[in-house]
């Protein structure tokens, strides 16, 4: 999507009412109630309290019902963090979605939780590709399941890819190594009772499936037989947790959960009013991210100076995930906590040494990602967007974050730009009041970029002597993306340029220029990336009001900058099947860009690029493009079920050092 418009409404009616601890009587009537539901594209469970005068609480909504699993919002996945919506009344009025906790009692009661696993379980015959499809094979050697033939082929051309991949390597026939793949737990005990395995087994070297697997596949959802109770028996319920908040384990796939809350009294213990809940759909597997390769598309020539990753990635900040934008996509892929899994999945896959990614929204910067990528060894630079928005009861906004591996490199210096001020003082330099007005009208946006140097460390972590330093400046950023403004959008770039433009001038230093330019191959933007300069004839020139590209000779830049993904299309290339393939995925007539770095049901189109300094540094490898098929399958564009950005990661692995041919 190339213009995110409206971020998702703010709810000021939640997170405002404080806890009045004074014991009152209200006279709770359920049409007076003020809460409001979750918006509907979080598909977040949702229990509801009411409490009646002091210490009476009653269920505000009917219950939850049980809904099938393939169409239930109330998705839950393994590791996924479920997060019930709890609106408690009080009795003075008010309510509240706050926890109240035994340590902060109100009107001497607090709420306790608790998380039960269904003793019944069903095979979670759910594709491990498109979780909300049920499957109807298996790729006995993966493991994985799929919803239907083409996923099953592209699944099983990827790992025979994979298998072969290895095998050249001279790895030997091991298992995948990334996600582990779950096997189901009636796959393993084949329950007496059960049928024998529901899901045709395509195994060996054929892809010969079709002739067997139209019988099964009537039966091999629904036909599920399943341990546990019969129809008319009773549910049983093992406890798994106490907490508000629960993320489903690997014990919980093909387990429903139960949800419930109570009001207790403190003093007591003594439970007060009906206990409320709701039942999620049965536990599926996590989703595997889509496996890609890195292609090589030259040969190591510098051997002694080292090679480093750079990957970019705009991962869709929480506040433009919303179902207005996103129509096609299943809203509970929508929600950050099951996105939040499958982009860290991916990032950590791909294992890049410095990651430069766009729209990460302020909180999840600081309570996930920070974290997270910490974990496997990232430190961090962000510049946040200068505009807040408020939304979910806080001011938010997304901004740019660099991580890179701490082993690898370490900070020498961080630049921050802030195309606003750089917008006051152009805007200062034009005529009248009313004109400079709406010129900072057009030109204040919020974007930023973020800049800068690492020196890269030795293979032991430690600094070079003096004289063998290896400097490196990376910038990135995310440019505007008002599809009218492309004098906004040229003029951000361009103050970017300037910007690394007096770096290049003050050290002789390898360049990485990564991010979502908002940019499509051909336009003035991209041209004056790439070219150095925007023809004065180029038709996006025709556009500007306050005259800020004018003359056209004035944007211009001496940095020989090339877009990596260009390699695959230049000569010499290393010639290999995936070369091959890779190749029909560029735009190989005209800009060797790849076709598409976003591609949503509106857009379909590249927006992101790794430039770089080609006298200083050469790609040795690109990270493999999805094809369109690829993205477009089972809902029309990204993000789906298994991709959880509307834009795919690029990444390239560089040498230091201009390449020899
Ligand atoms: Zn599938």
């Amino acid at each position: 999507m190339t213009e995110k418009r409206g971020a998702r409404n703010s709810n000021p009616a939640r997170g405002r009412h404080g806890v009045d601890r004074r014991p009152r009587v209200a006279e709770p009537r359920h049409a007076n109630l003020r809460v409001r539901p979750p918006p509907a594209r979080v598909p977040r469970p949702s229990a509801a309290l009411l409490q009646k005068k002091t210490t009476t609480i009653r269920p505000l909504r009917s219950r939850a019902r049980f809904a099938d699993p393939l169409s239930s919002p109330r998705r839950s996945v393994h590791s996924v963090e479920l997060t019930p919506y709890v609106v408690t009344r009080k009795s003075d009025g008010s309510s509240t979605t706050a926890d109240i906790p035994e340590s902060e009692p109100s009107d001497g009661c607090h709420l306790q939780y608790r998380w039960y696993r269904s003793g019944s379980h069903k095979k979670a015959s759910v594709c491990s590709v498109h979780p909300g499809e049920p499957a109807v094979l298996q790729n006995v050697h993966s493991k994985s399941y799929h919803c239907g033939e083409e996923c099953f082929a592209q699944s099983w051309r990827e790992w025979m890819r994979d298998k072969l991949a290895r095998q050249a390597a001279g790895l030997g026939e091991t298992a995948p190594e990334r996600t582990p793949l779950w096997r189901p737990p009636s796959m393993k005990e084949n329950n007496a009772g059960g049928s024998s395995s529901n899901l045709l087994s395509a195994a060996g070297g054929s892809m010969d499936f079709n002739a067997h697997h139209k019988q099964e596949r009537a039966n091999a959802y629904n036909g599920d037989r399943n341990k546990g109770p019969g129809k008319d028996e009773p549910e049983t319920w093992q406890e798994v947790g106490r907490s508000k908040t629960y993320a489903a384990t690997l014990e919980d796939v093909g387990h429903l959960l139960r949800f419930e809350v109570v009001g207790a009294e403190n003093t007591t213990g003594e439970p007060k009013g009906g206990t409320e809940g709701f039942t999620t759909a049965r536990v599926i597997p996590a989703p595997m991210p889509p496996r890609r390769n890195l292609v090589p598309v030259a040969h190591h020539d510098n051997p002694d100076g080292g090679k480093f990753t750079v990957l970019t990635y705009n991962v869709l900040a929480d506040l433009y995930a919303t179902s207005e934008l996103y129509h096609y996509t299943p809203s509970w892929a929508l929600s950050w906590n099951y996105r939040r899994q499958n982009i860290l999945k991916e990032i950590v896959m791909h294992d890049a040494d410095i990651l430069c990614l766009q729209e990460v929204q302020s909180d999840h910067f600081e309570d996930f990602f920070q974290g997270e990528l910490g974990k496997h060894g990232y430190t961090s630079v962000y510049k946040k967007k200068t505009t807040q928005v408020f939304s979910q009861g806080t001011y938010v906004i997304d901004g740019c974050a660099i991580f890179f591996k701490k082993d690898r490199f370490q900070l020498i210096k961080k630049y921050e730009v802030e195309f606003n001020k750089a917008a006051l003082s152009l805007v200062e330099s034009l005529g009248g009041s009313s004109q400079k007005k709406d010129a900072l009208n057009r030109l204040m946006k919020d974007n930023v970029a973020l800049i800068v140097v690492l020196e890269a460390l030795e293979a032991n972590g430690q600094q070079a002597p003096a004289g063998k330093r290896q400097l490196l400046c990376v910038a990135n950023t995310h440019i505007h993306a008002n599809t009218e403004l492309n004098d906004v959008k040229l003029w951000q770039v361009h103050t970017l340029l300037k910007g690394l433009e007096k770096i290049a001038a003050s050290a002789e230093i390898p360049m990485v220029v990564c991010g979502d330019f908002n940019s499509t191959p051909g336009s003035a933007a991209h041209n004056l990336l790439t070219g150095g300069r925007v023809d004065a004839a180029h038709p996006e020139l025709a556009t500007d009001p306050f005259g800020i590209l004018r003359p056209p000779s004035k944007l211009q830049h001496p940095l020989p900058l090339v877009s990596a993904y260009t390699a695959l299309t230049k000569q010499p290339c290393l010639e290999s099947e995936a070369a091959e393939r890779q190749r029909s995925r560029v735009d190989g007539a005209g800009t060797g860009e790849p076709i598409f770095t976003n591609c949503t049901r509106e857009f379909f189109g590249a927006l992101d690029y790794i430039f770089y300094t080609d006298d200083t540094l050469a790609p040795l490898g690109l990270l493999e493009l999805p094809a369109e098929s690829d993205v477009r399958s089972k809902y029309g564009g990204l993000p789906n079920t298994q991709s959880s950005s509307d834009h795919i990661p690029l990444m390239a692995e560089f040498q230091w050092g201009a390449r020899q041919w």
